[in-house]
């Protein structure tokens, strides 16, 4: 069988999320060297400042320095933007998520906060390849803006998408409904089978939420997913690492 791949990334990260997420990193750590994705939000709810806590930001060196990414996730997270107006984006704005940021941004005000986060993570001297819209929601005025910046992917949650041009890649990702008891339960089988049906990919990608490390339950599953996956041979990258990866292996062909 072909090699294959897992990205494992930690959605969310801020100082007010830390403290969910450390005990799982240093398990994960424990399993190995294992190279992790930070999906870092610059003012998580207009309440938690990345740039401003300088201990969290030493320590999100010393990820970059084991070999970790740390890529755009948003600027604030939430979805403050006006009320609704069609009982579609109703939908999508109150009942699926409150957390779509990017997705009723025109094209003006996400190139504002994507270059505005582009140029914090410039000041202090980390390399920025990626963004990945809150909730994975993107509005034509993000893609638009995405296509006209030096940045190197996008992704949502079937695709990752190489920019500037938008070329698709399916990597299908492994995620939790971890906010009630009973899609807890369900998610453990949901994604049970999505990892058994998409055994032959390339790659596959698990992405983790803080809600995720506060149930014994998705931690658990978190934990024994990679391990499994690692038993049965997968090798874990990085996102930027496996496009890298991918890059060469069609070099070889061609
Ligand atoms: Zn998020």
């Amino acid at each position: 069988m072909a090699e294959r791949n897992f990205l494992l990334a930690l959605h969310d990260i801020a100082p007010a999320t830390w403290q969910d997420y450390r005990p799982f990193v240093e398990a994960i750590d424990a399993m190995g060297n294992i190279p992790m994705t930070w999906l870092v939000v610059p003012d998580f709810h207009h309440q938690s400042a990345t740039f401003e806590d300088t201990a969290f930001q030493n320590m999100l060196e010393q990820r970059l320095a084991r070999g970790d990414e740390l890529v755009l996730h948003g600027f604030f997270h939430c979805d403050d933007g006006p009320a609704p107006r069609t009982p579609h984006e109703y939908f999508m704005r109150r009942i699926y998520t409150y957390e779509g940021e990017f997705y009723g941004l025109a094209r003006d005000e996400a190139q504002r906060r994507l270059e505005q986060g582009m140029e914090l993570f410039e000041r202090r001297g980390w390399p920025l390849h990626g963004f990945v819209a809150p909730a994975w929601l993107m509005s034509q005025g993000t893609r638009d803006a995405l296509s006209a910046l030096p940045l190197s992917y996008t992704t949502d949650t079937a695709h990752i998408y190489r920019l500037p041009e938008f070329e698709a890649i399916d990597v299908p990702t492994l995620v939790w409904s971890a906010r009630s008891r009973w899609r807890r339960g369900m998610s453990w089988v949901v994604n049970e089978l999505a990892r058994h049906r998409h055994r032959q990919r390339q790659a596959i990608r698990l992405g983790l939420h803080p809600v995720d490390m506060r149930h014994s339950i998705s931690h658990k599953y978190w934990l024994e997913t990679v391990s499994r996956l690692l038993e049965e041979g997968y090798t874990p990258r990085t996102k930027i690492g496996w496009l890298n990866h991918l890059n060469l292996e069609s070099r070889h062909v061609a």
